[in-house]
């Protein structure tokens, strides 16, 4: 995909700071980490986002982000990790190359975690019918 940087640095034609990469993934560090070791975990094919990637290349892509993620645990000490993929624009997607986000996570690290909200029982049912209608549909 002409013009996409993640393309760019699976192809090696832009340099990154490469933690692992085999035939079809590559894993870099972020260049604005939010922790310590915070790495981009990429197929080397480029699809838009999330919800547009190949069932089988999300195969392959979630089991190197488990071994990848345990690894960086290891070398960084870290506690935890939050896996992450941000899928459009309100999501916070900037870079339209599918990608999971790595990011270490030490006890007392200054990251707040997301609250939930405060909702009824049948406020909750009433999401989850108009879920599975959909999801009957779909599948
Ligand atoms: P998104 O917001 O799309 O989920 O995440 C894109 C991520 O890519 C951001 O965290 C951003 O810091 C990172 N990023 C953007 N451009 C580059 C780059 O050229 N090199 C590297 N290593 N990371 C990048
Ligand atoms: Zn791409």
């Amino acid at each position: 995909m002409e013009g996409c940087i993640f393309c760019r640095i699976a192809k090696g034609e832009m340099p990154c700071n490469k933690i692992y990469e085999d035939d079809d993934v590559i894993a870099f560090l972020d260049i604005n980490p939010i922790n310590e070791g915070h790495t981009l975990v990429v197929p080397k094919k480029h699809f838009d986002k999330f919800s547009e990637t190949d069932d089988q290349e999300l195969e392959i892509l979630i089991k190197a982000v488990k071994k990848i993620a345990n690894a960086i645990k290891v070398a960084m000490n870290a506690d935890g990790y939050n896996i992450g993929v941000n899928n459009e624009r309100v999501a916070g997607q900037l870079v339209y190359h599918v990608h999971f986000h790595i990011i270490p996570r030490f006890d007392g690290d200054a990251l707040e975690n997301w609250k939930g909200k405060n909702v009824s029982s049948n406020e909750l049912k009433q999401t989850c019918e108009e879920i599975k209608k959909v999801i009957s549909f779909s599948y």
